[in-house]
């Protein structure tokens, strides 16, 4: 048999598509299509495809490098941005396959989902958000939508990866940007699609459970410090039940993981609860609702905001972790103000995209910055170029730019 299919008939994806996808579910057969019209692959689906060019992409490998809580290179096993989007990917398409909704799209949809970040976490996000404040700002979504569509140049026929407009979509959606004067194309969607949702709820997850697990195996906090909070109680009196003389790291390994489980299990139960109470049967009844429908139970979710609340207060302010973030900060808006102020100091790639930019790609958000428009495209193309960068990559940098005598 051949491996490419007949014009008219059913594409084998699409045939298994329409056997085991949920009414609800995205369906690759009406996708929205991508930015330039592509032929059909022989033997994999587009949102495959799709999956497959961000996995590719140089973004995608960066991620090795950039921190998600920690500075990337603090020690060898604690999260960096790739492997907690690994694990969001797998919990996402564990979601997905139990409620019958597109694995594919959901897969891609969590491999992209970070790929924007740049290096030092959120404090690089919102070093960058300052330096561009009267440029329209930073927002790693739609840096991310950026990068795929122009920045990843891959491919002979076209730049950027030119993904489906649903894997697209969910950078708008997760920036609330729908209106973005940027990306007109999204405006009027209506709410995102039942795979994005999951997206969402699993990175809130994935982050809230092992940022515990990483702040217990660095000393930050020890298991004892845990014992009050209502989620983390109810785990481990599951493990010691089960286990009663497991302790250390055994016992954390344990919890974490039970943890885990609990909010999964939540998640998938609640999420059936409601797509069945709101008779949900199509996709266009999920672009109406106007509440997310993938979401915990209100218990689990009060669970949830008090774990998050602990790491706020004892994680993330961490004086460790405030070093970290205010020496990333210190690094990046010294590369910013050093690069807009003399932009030969750029790589020649990125010098000729600011002295040739398509200004169409920069639209400033207010229409009275057109006036001066080569400032404000000269200090986005810099934090395009920053938002790119491993953490290493921009120590690195800034050695090379204001240490003395270090080979530039
Ligand atoms: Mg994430």
């Amino acid at each position: 048999m051949p491996l490419s299919m007949p014009e008219s008939a059913l594409s084998p994806w699409d045939e298994y598509e329409q056997q085991w996808l949920a009414e609800y579910a995205m369906h690759s057969l009406h996708s929205r299509g991508r930015r330039h019209a592509e032929d059909p692959h022989p033997y994999r689906s587009p949102y495959q495809r799709d999956r497959e060019r961000i996995v590719h992409s140089t973004a995608f490998r960066r991620m090795t490098g950039k921190t998600q809580v920690l500075v990337a290179s603090i020690n060898d096993h604690h999260r960096t941005r790739l492997t907690h989007t690994l694990e969001v990917t797998q919990v996402a398409r564990t979601v997905a396959r139990r409620l019958r909704l597109n694995e594919d799209l959901t897969e891609a949809i969590a491999l992209a989902h970070d790929i924007g970040h740049p290096p030092f976490g959120h404090a690089g996000e919102q070093v960058l958000d300052a330096c561009l404040r009267d440029h329209g700002g930073f927002n790693h979504n739609l840096y991310g939508l950026r990068r795929v569509d122009h920045l990843e140049e891959r491919y002979p026929e076209h730049l950027g990866l030119n993904l489906t407009f649903e894997v697209r979509e969910a950078f708008i959606q997760h920036a609330h940007q729908t209106e973005s004067l940027e990306f007109p194309e999204f405006h009027g969607v209506g709410s995102p699609l039942l795979e994005a949702q999951i997206v969402d709820i699993v990175d809130s997850i994935a982050y809230t459970t092992h940022d515990l697990d990483d702040a217990l195996g660095l000393g930050f906090i020890t298991l004892a410090d845990l014992n009050d909070l209502k989620p983390w109680n109810d785990a481990q009196r599951v493990i010691i039940k089960n286990y009663p003389t497991l302790t250390g790291q055994a016992l954390r390994t344990a919890v974490i993981r039970e943890l885990l489980a609990s909010f999964v299990t939540d998640l998938l139960q609640t999420t059936l609860d409601q797509l069945d109470g709101f008779n949900i049967r199509s996709v266009e009844q999920v672009r109406r609702s106007p509440a997310p429908l993938v979401t915990l139970s209100e218990s689990m979710a009060r669970g949830k905001a008090e774990l998050r609340q602990f790491l706020q207060e004892r994680v993330y302010r961490h004086h460790r972790v405030l070093r970290m973030t205010a020496n990333g900060k210190r690094v990046l808006r010294a590369l910013f103000e050093e690069y807009v102020r003399c932009p030969e100091l750029l790589p020649e790639r990125h010098l000729s995209r600011w002295e040739n930019a398509d200004r169409s790609l920069y639209p400033p958000q207010k229409p009275e910055l057109r006036l001066r428009e080569r400032t404000p495209i000269l200090e986005r193309v810099v934090a395009d170029y920053l938002a790119g960068m491993t953490d290493r990559f921009a120590l690195e940098e800034y050695r090379r730019l204001f240490h003395p005598f270090i080979d530039a």
